[in-house]
């Protein structure tokens, strides 16, 4: 029973006094009713002054007086008086005074405690007792128990009422204990620096992490706010740490921000994420601010992007941050800007000499000197391997004027710490005016340097339409090309032969294996429009392997007619790993007796990085006991040492060399000398682009062993070469 009752008591004080605000002015309204009733029930005006008497006084105590229990048993004496006066000035018989007592009953169960309930309770029961009507005065022991049993029953509800509530309070305690302590564990454990700020910015709490972090009192004054904290926002006045998010904390916000720490001075950068708590009307309550010290994050992604921004080898500018400066610069100035393309001519030579660390200091050498060319406000980038950018804003006289000192400057050797070196450049110009299209004035920079490079390097093109002729045309021929290799080799890029003869005997000796490419449109395309697409995109790999493969097949088909046949091989092919066992493989698989009967043509170009490797490959080839033909010889760089440091069997003569030798009494000594030279190297020639019977009389009359050229027959598909190598078609050229 006492633990099913009601504990009573436990209302909060500021619950507790409206409460009894509300009982206590139910005193002086008791006394108004009690007045109407007293006068118009006639009396007895004795009773009516002694209630008032005992109320005024319990009005007086509950309103003044201190304790809090007393005051409530004063409030209940007050209203059991006043019921007791009602019953008695009702005469003790009349029903409806003693509905005041349920009232009352009702009233000060709002106490929710034993002592004012109990006072009433007691009051009622000797009211009921001092009752003095008739048969209350015959039975006073039933009437106690009938009026009070009621009275007892209604507050027996009040008890049960109470104790109701109580136990749904002490529910929701226990639930916000359970999330206030989780609250607590999650806040004050954490290793993350956390704080509750009001909205005028006074700390409503933080936990242990955010106090050392910041280096806090464990102790902080209660007025503490957030100005105070040793932290000042950089770029900022004092104090304004947050004073945004103060302002504006509806969303979460996620920052981060440079901080500059009071008592050490450091700079450190915080991430805070920050959310306002509000009550039900909408109105703001705390800001809750959590903090991630990022600073060594922020460092690491500086760092970062500093590298980024630079070459690493240099310290120009890399490529991506070119590019982005470049925008920058066309978007600020409004001026045009000259991009300058530059590349080191022949620089594989320069890394192959003085192996890869020395062509790294080969390249910050040309940095520096760049550098002190370049005039301020201009910017100059490292691309990767030999290439380099410049952007100069202003008129194109400006960024000519730089070009041109560029290469003046490289005259002079760049030095280096073992020595020097002597460099040459290539340079393209394009002018940039739109920041939406710098990739293309950077693409037609390089579109001239390429014509540069091609003219023959160390000088400077400027960027014009012809050129961009050129590279649509270098594009529609990789497409063309990718398409023929994809679809019947044979069809689409057939072999054509091109005799050798022998000008002593007017016989068929060998063949110069040519390739060309018949277009969807059925036209037949001769190399030059797309063996340097095919070099440059490395297509030239499977090319040369079809011509390579088709070559051999017919050499084997044409054994008993023919000498040998020549194929042309290209750096780029001759460059590949392998070569060599590729070359191993096509012989084998073609059957073909002796492999002297194939001959490959290689140019000085594929000689230009005559590293040790190349020299091992050129020589493996040997092995294979295939033959090797020097072609062009007398075009670009050439010069004697060629002659001895290639294993080659044969010299092809260029055309420019032997064309119109008949009316060039230099050339035909020349010619006599490359033959002699051959002759005592062991070796053979053939003079090619004979067009005339003058120079084909005249290279007979020099002894040259073979001759090529219009002359005796253009390039022709295999079945015509194949015709004309019927003894009958010789006897008749023989005649003819
Ligand atoms: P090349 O190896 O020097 O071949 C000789 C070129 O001179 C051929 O041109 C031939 O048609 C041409 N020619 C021969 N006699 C005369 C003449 O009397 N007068 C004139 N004006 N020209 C003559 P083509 O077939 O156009 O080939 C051009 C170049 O393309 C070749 O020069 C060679 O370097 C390259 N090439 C051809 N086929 C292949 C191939 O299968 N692979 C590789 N990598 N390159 C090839
Ligand atoms: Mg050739
Ligand atoms: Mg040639």
């Amino acid at each position: 029973m006492r633990g099913w009752l009601s504990v009573a008591g436990g209302l909060r004080d500021e619950d507790w006094a409206i409460r009894h605000r509300l009982l206590t002015l139910l005193l002086p309204i008791s006394i108004v009713p009690l007045t109407l009733f007293g006068f118009a029930s006639g009396g007895p005006y004795s009773v009516w002054l002694l209630s008032v008497t005992l109320i005024l006084p319990c009005l007086a105590g509950a309103a003044l007086l201190r304790p809090r229990r007393l005051r409530s048993i004063l409030v209940a004496v007050g209203l059991t008086v006043a019921c007791g006066g009602f019953v008695v000035l009702g005469g003790g018989g009349l029903t409806e005074p003693h509905f005041s007592f349920f009232i009352v009953a009702a009233a000060l169960a709002l106490y929710r405690d034993w002592m004012p309930f109990g006072v009433f309770l007691t009051g009622t029961l000797v009211i009921h007792v001092a009752n003095d009507h008739r048969s209350a005065m015959l039975h006073p022991w039933v009437w106690v128990l009938v009026h009070g049993l009621a009275v007892l029953t209604a507050a027996a509800f009040h008890v049960v009422a109470w104790r109701l509530s109580e136990t749904a309070e002490r529910r929701a305690q226990d639930d916000l204990a359970t999330s206030q302590a989780q609250l607590s564990m999650a806040f004050d454990e954490t290793p993350v620096p956390m704080a509750m700020y009001a909205p005028d910015g006074r700390l409503q709490r933080c936990n242990p992490a955010y106090r050392s972090w910041l280096g806090l009192p464990d102790q902080l004054p209660p007025d503490f706010a957030i100005t105070d904290l040793p932290l000042t926002r950089v770029g900022h006045e004092r104090g304004t740490y947050l004073s945004e998010v103060l302002s504006e904390p509806d969303a979460s916000i996620k920052d981060i921000e440079a901080y500059r720490r009071h008592d050490d001075g450091s700079l450190i950068w915080i991430e805070t994420h920050t959310n306002g708590l509000r009550d039900r009307s909408g109105r703001l309550q705390s800001v809750f601010v959590h903090c991630r010290d990022v600073t060594r994050q922020q460092e690491h992604e500086a760092g970062l992007r500093r590298q980024v921004r630079e070459d690493s080898l240099t310290g120009l500018l890399s490529r991506s941050a070119f590019e982005q400066d470049l925008v920058e610069l066309l978007a600020t100035n409004g001026d045009p800007v000259s991009v300058l393309y530059l590349d080191v001519d022949r620089f594989k030579t320069i890394n192959d000499a003085s192996g890869h660390s020395g062509g790294d200091d080969v390249l910050r050498a040309l940095a520096a000197r760049l550098r002190l060319i370049v005039p301020r406000g201009s910017l100059i980038a490292r691309l990767g391997g030999d290439e380099f950018v410049i952007a100069h804003p202003g008129p194109i006289e400006g960024g000519l004027d730089i070009g041109r000192a560029v290469l003046a400057s490289l005259t002079q050797p760049l030095p280096l710490a073992g020595g020097q070196v002597q460099l040459a450049l290539s340079i393209g110009l394009a002018v940039a005016h739109d920041p939406a299209q710098t990739g293309q004035a950077m693409q037609a920079a390089d579109t001239a340097m390429y014509s540069a490079k091609r003219a023959g390097g160390n000088r400077l093109e400027i960027f014009n339409d012809e050129m961009r002729v050129v590279v649509q045309q270098r594009i529609t021929a990789e497409s063309r090309l990718r398409q023929a290799l994809d679809g019947d080799r044979m069809a689409t890029l057939p072999v054509w032969f091109q005799p050798i003869v022998s000008p002593a005997t007017d016989l068929i000796v060998g063949a110069e294996a040519l390739v060309r490419m018949r277009t969807s449109e059925g036209e037949i395309l001769a190399p030059g429009h797309f063996i340097a697409a095919a070099e440059e995109t490395g297509l030239v790999v499977p090319l040369g392997e079809h011509v390579l493969a088709t070559a051999l097949s017919r050499l084997q088909q044409w054994r008993h007619e023919l000498g040998y046949v020549s194929v042309n091989v290209s750096p780029r092919q001759l460059n590949e790993p392998d070569f060599v066992p590729t070359l191993a493989r096509l012989l084998a698989d073609s059957g073909l007796d002796d492999p002297s009967r194939l001959v490959l043509e290689i140019t000085e170009t594929a000689l230009l990085s005559n590293s040790a490797d190349l020299q091992n490959r050129l020589h493996a080839i040997k092995a294979l006991g295939v033959r090797i033909a020097l072609d062009d010889f007398g075009t670009g760089y050439s010069s004697l040492t060629w002659l001895q440091s290639v294993p080659a069997d044969i010299v092809k003569l260029d055309r420019s060399f032997v064309a119109g030798l008949a009316h060039d009494s230099r050339k035909e000594s020349i010619i006599s000398a490359v033959l002699w030279l051959a002759r005592s190297l062991n070796m053979s020639a053939v003079a090619e682009g004979v067009e005339d019977l003058a120079d084909w009389e005249a290279l007979r009359a020099a002894d040259c062993p073979a001759i090529q050229g219009y002359f005796f027959s253009r390039p022709v598909p295999a079945e015509d070469f194949h015709e004309m190598l019927t003894p009958l078609r010789r006897s008749s050229l023989k005649t003819a």
